[in-house]
This record gives C-alpha cells, structure tokens and sequence, in this order.
C-alpha cells in the first residue's frame, strides 16, 4: 500500500489533545508519525491552511438497503458519506426486512466491503421484526458485529422490553438507542406543536412526547446500569433532563442533527415537507437550550439522521409525506457555519463530537489519529465557500431543506484505511 506524507496542516485530534502544525504520516495503511520530513513518500498532500481531522464518524444514518434501494443504496449512502467527509458510519435497522439476524447485518457487511467506499458499522434492532414485543437476539447479533441496538423509525415503547434490553446489554457494554416519542402526544403530527402549529392550522407534537421518553429512558437506564443513547435530541426539555442525568452519573449520552439546531419550527410556513421530520424542528428556545448543550457537553455527538427518500414520496402533500432530510452531504459545512464561525464551538470541540464521541458511544476503535491507528483521515477546507446543490448529491435522494444555503467548510480529502478515497473536484 503507497505511503502518503500530509504537510504542513492543522492537526487537530481531540483523542490526543493535538492542536497543532504538523507533517503526518502514513503508511501500511496506518498512523506512522507525526513530523516527518518529505523523503521518498509515494504521494505528498500539501494541507498548508487545511485541518487535518481523525475521519468523521455519523453514527445515526439510514442506507435503506435492503427493501428501499429506490431512496438509497448501501453504495449510495456510504459514496455520500465519503463526499461529506465520513470514513465512518452507523446505519439504522429499520430496513425491509429489519436488521435483527445475524444474515442481515453480514448481509449489510458484505454489500459495504463490495462498494469499498467507507466504513459501515451495523446497529442492529432491539426487538424482533422491530415489533417491540420480544427482544432479538442481541448475543449472537453482537457476535456478527452489531455494535449497539435501536428500533429507530420507532420508539422501544415497552418499558418492561426496555428494561429486558439494558440488562441483556450489560454483558456486552453496548448501548441502546432510543428515538424517544410518546406517540399517543405526537398521534397525526406534522410538526412541533407551537405557536406556529396554531397559527398554520398544522397538527402538532409537542416537545413533552420527547421529553417524557427521554425521562423514562434515563431512569431505567439508572435502575439497571445500562446505557442509554439519547437520539435525535430536540427539545430544551430533554437537554435539561440530560443534563442532570449526567450530574448523578447516570450512563447516558446524547446526539443531535444539524437541522436541529439551525432551523426552527418557522420554516414549516413555506409548507415544503423537506422541513417534516421526527422529532420535528422546535421553537427558537429550544434550539438556544441545545445550543447550549453542545456548548457545555451535555450534547456528546452530532450525527445527520441521514433520510434518503425517493422525490415522488417527498413531494405528496405534508400530511402525506413522510419524515426526514438528507444529511451526509451537508452537515460538515453546517457546523462549520452555524457552530464554529459564530463561536458555539471550537474547532477541537466539535471535531470531538464527530470522532472520538461517537466512537466511544459505539466502542468502535476509530475517531483518532494515534499513532498505529487506522489511516482514517478527513482533511478539511475551512475556509472554502460553497453553496449546496443537491442535484451534485452522491445520495440516490435529493430531499435537503439546505438546497441554496451558502456554506463556509468542506471536506477537500478523505483517507480510508490509507487509501485517498475522495478528493473534492
Ligand atoms: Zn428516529
Ligand atoms: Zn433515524
């Protein structure tokens, strides 16, 4: 495998606390050395004014393969998520048929190392056929790989399941992800219940459906000892109730979208559905409360909750339509924008919450630049304006609300493995 000298770039890996100007290495496919002077590498990238980052990890993506290869593909999504500077992700279960046997997640493996683009972790179901009545077999799905469990699309609904499910994980020290929504106070929503819902005349759901989930969650996550990751954080509730949760050591974790915290409940007056998704875009204080839960830790990740859906189903009225946005392609030059150049976050902050966060939830042996690491790099253009376009998308769908947006921040090259997997044309 060709070595690759990176000089002169920014290095900044929070696994090690670097922050600093350096050369890096690579080579045999790994982390080498830090300082190295140019001397017969095969390939030289000069990042003079670049980041270099440990490869971004999304740990919450939907490649709908197998069962809705019309929204996306496993190639598909993985080559989108190359082009937004991930060398890792986590795909979601909630696949047809659902991914809870051991065939399925080596079926998701095997079309993963076929498209060769980016690392694919599975996150298997928590429940049999994503029913929520029995739970699946987490051991043996653990054995081929999965590397924590969820009914994303849909809550674990049953608290004595719940439970069954921290318990089980214990032996294995996985984490259970929940999409947290009473569905009995979000029945026939489109978007969050608020001012705005009133005046629209839409049918609303209300942040108490996450609040009160993410609340049970967390306390039979204290009961047993088990690990809870938060998904898809919305509310300012459920970032209070994290918070303390956190105080008393309770093992919780939590994620949240670029959508999330950039847009508002507001922009469902333009009726388009690219702004319908679950949990729905909050009021203006929500997203200050999550704002400042990234700020102050209690938001450990930021992941996309990556959506592909086909235009003919994105584009039916909004009741009819269903929930979701793309987020691969566009949520790197999101948090460069509205994180980090309004000062939110540092850079080291939130390339945390995009490498070594979110392989610490998932405990995967990724998210840094150690030495002897994978060569799994994003070297990033912060400067670089661009404007988003998604008929230039990799993804198979073309369903982003960002379409038009100017944004500062790009991935300019991403190294798998020590293989130059991307380069920004
Ligand atoms: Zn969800
Ligand atoms: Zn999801």
């Amino acid at each position: 495998m060709p070595s690759l000298l990176i000089k002169n770039g920014r290095a900044i890996d929070p696994s090690q606390g670097m922050d600093r100007v350096t050369n890096l290495l690579i080579r045999d496919g790994k982390i080498a050395g830090y300082d190295t002077q140019p001397n017969g590498q095969d390939r030289i990238i000069d990042a003079a004014g670049k980041i270099i980052s440990p490869g971004l990890i999304d740990m919450h993506v939907h490649l709908r393969e197998p069962g809705r290869e019309e929204d996306e593909t496993i190639a598909t999504g993985t080559a989108a998520a190359l082009a937004g500077g991930f060398t890792s992700i986590a795909c979601m279960p909630n696949t047809e048929p659902p991914t809870d046997t051991q065939a399925s997640v080596e079926f998701i493996q095997h079309q993963a190392a076929r498209a060769d683009h980016c690392n694919v972790y599975v996150i298997a179901c928590v429940s049999k056929n994503r029913e929520g009545k029995e739970l699946a077999e987490l051991g043996q799905l653990v054995q081929a790989g999965a590397v924590g469990f969820t009914d994303d699309g849909a809550p674990v609904y049953d608290p004595e399941l719940m439970r069954r499910a921290f318990e089980y994980c214990l032996m294995f020290d996985k984490p259970i992800l929940n999409h947290a929504e009473v569905r009995e106070l979000t029945k026939g929503g489109v978007m969050h219940e608020g001012l705005t819902s009133l005046l629209l005349g839409l049918p609303g759901m209300p942040g108490a459906a996450e609040d009160v989930m993410v609340s049970r969650d967390i306390l039979l996550a204290e009961a047993t000892g088990g690990r809870i990751h938060v998904m898809h954080v919305s509310s300012g509730g459920s970032v209070e109730i994290i918070r303390r949760a956190k105080l008393r050591e309770v093992r919780v974790t939590a994620e949240i979208c670029p959508h999330h915290f950039t847009l508002t409940d507001e922009c469902l007056r333009s009726f388009d559905s690219n702004f319908k998704m679950s949990p729905p875009l909050r009021g203006r204080r929500d997203v200050e409360v999550c704002l400042a839960g990234l700020a102050d830790g209690t938001i450990d990740v930021i992941c996309t909750d990556h959506a592909p859906h086909a235009p003919e189903k994105k584009m039916r009225e909004l009741d009819q339509a269903p929930f979701g946005i793309l987020g691969l392609e566009t949520c790197l030059g999101l948090v460069v924008t509205k994180l980090i150049e309004p000062g939110i976050l540092d850079w080291p902050t939130a390339i945390s919450k995009m490498t070594i966060n979110p392989a610490q939830v998932l405990g995967i042996p990724k998210g840094t630049l150690a030495v002897g690491a994978d060569a799994d790099v994003t070297i990033i253009d912060p400067d670089i304006r661009w404007t988003v376009d998604s008929s230039r998308f990799h993804s198979k769908s073309v369903n982003t609300p960002f379409t038009g947006w100017q944004l500062r921040g790009r991935a300019q090259t991403v190294i798998v493995g020590g293989r130059v997997k991307y380069e920004l044309p």
